[in-house]
């Protein structure tokens, strides 16, 4: 339950993606005075889509979403109704085992059932968090620009890796989510005229350096001409390329497509590359997030519990719900 006091407390929380927006909404909801801050331009972080032209969106980060947990299978099912995502079934080749679960994603873009999320929150776009220190019984922020501010509550959300670098001055943080790893993901896009000579609109692992390829215009609401493909290359693959330059990794990962069709490829209308550095969680917390002592700080994200967005969802309600039972 929230405190009788809370509309006194100030709460700053980092990151826009389906962590963030969770934790804020609720406790947006409870009463706090909330602010996020993001570091790019729009919400969803890994949920990303591209757009393209007028037309063209091509989602480069997660797929589609699975939903385990009674909450986020009515969460997802409630974003559904209200047509901001939708059960994507493509077809499966003759390869290709069942899928047991539904596969939902946003639409018309992976981030879309975020949005009314974000409804009536102070969210700061383009606010890149330098540093998070202790101030008192609160908390300072610094900017890459701009000047700082202290809140009396901070949920860091961001990937790890930054999460560390955030919070340098909090050994029992860091000493906490130092066996967490998280691997890099090459993501090729590309759209042509011609079909891809595949079997299916989904291919999972179908070479040692594919993990994922998928005809993203079989998604609902993508409306794209032509033929629209993502694809995934292996963390093995990833981590091997890691600092290769953009244009060469469109080379390199249009030459893996290749093998998968048998050396032929239609020309392209549109390709492009993306090196997501901290792409999907190998080792988690084994926790859906860690806070500090005196219960003011919180640093959570899907790499608590694993790689998927549900985890998101899970980390962000349940530092929201620790958050106000501590204050
Ligand atoms: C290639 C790829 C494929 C995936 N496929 C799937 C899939 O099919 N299914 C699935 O369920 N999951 C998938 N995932 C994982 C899924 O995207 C994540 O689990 C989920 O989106 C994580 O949400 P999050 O809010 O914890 O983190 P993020 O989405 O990473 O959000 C963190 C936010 O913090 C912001 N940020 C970072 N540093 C700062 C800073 N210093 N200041 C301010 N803001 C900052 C970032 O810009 C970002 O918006 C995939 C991920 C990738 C990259």
């Amino acid at each position: 339950m929230a405190s009788a006091n809370n509309s006194k407390q100030t709460v700053a929380v980092i990151g826009a993606g389906m962590t963030g927006i969770t934790c804020a909404r609720a406790l947006y909801v409870a009463g706090y005075d909330v602010t996020v801050f993001e570091k790019s331009r729009g919400l969803g972080g890994r949920m990303a889509t591209r757009r393209v032209g007028k037309t063209l969106t091509i989602d480069h980060g997660a797929q589609f979403i699975t939903a385990r947990s009674d909450a986020f299978k009515s969460f997802m099912q409630r974003a559904c109704k209200a047509g901001t995502a939708e059960i994507w079934q493509p077809r499966l080749g003759e390869d290709e085992e069942a899928v047991d679960d539904d596969w939902y994603v946003g639409r018309p873009r992976m981030n879309s059932f975020l949005k009314p999320l974000a409804q009536g929150l102070n969210i700061r776009e383009k606010a890149t968090v330098s540093t998070i220190t202790r101030d008192g019984q609160g908390w300072r922020i610094t900017f890459a620009k701009g000047e700082p501010e202290t809140f009396d509550r901070v949920v860091c959300t961001t990937p790890v890796d930054q999460a560390r670098t955030l919070l340098a001055t909090e050994p029992h943080i860091i000493e906490t989510i130092k066996d967490v790893t998280v691997a890099p993901c090459w993501a090729l896009l590309m759209a042509s005229e011609a079909r891809l000579r595949v079997d299916g609109d989904v291919l999972r692992a179908p070479t040692d350096d594919i993990a994922w390829m998928a005809r993203n215009d079989t998604k609902p609401g993508r409306g794209a001409a032509g033929s629209v493909w993502v694809v995934h290359a292996s963390v093995d693959w990833s981590r091997k390329n890691l600092e290769m330059d953009k244009d060469d990794a469109i080379d390199a990962l249009l030459a893996l497509v290749g093998k998968v069709t048998g050396g032929k490829l239609p020309t392209t209308t549109y390709e492009s590359s993306h090196r997501w550095r901290y792409a999907q969680t190998e080792n988690p917390l084994g926790q859906p997030f860690v806070a500090t002592d005196d219960g003011t700080l919180y640093v959570g994200g899907d790499w608590c519990l694993g790689a998927r967005v549900e985890y998101a969802f899970e980390s962000g309600n349940a530092i929201a719900a620790a958050l106000i039972e501590a204050v």
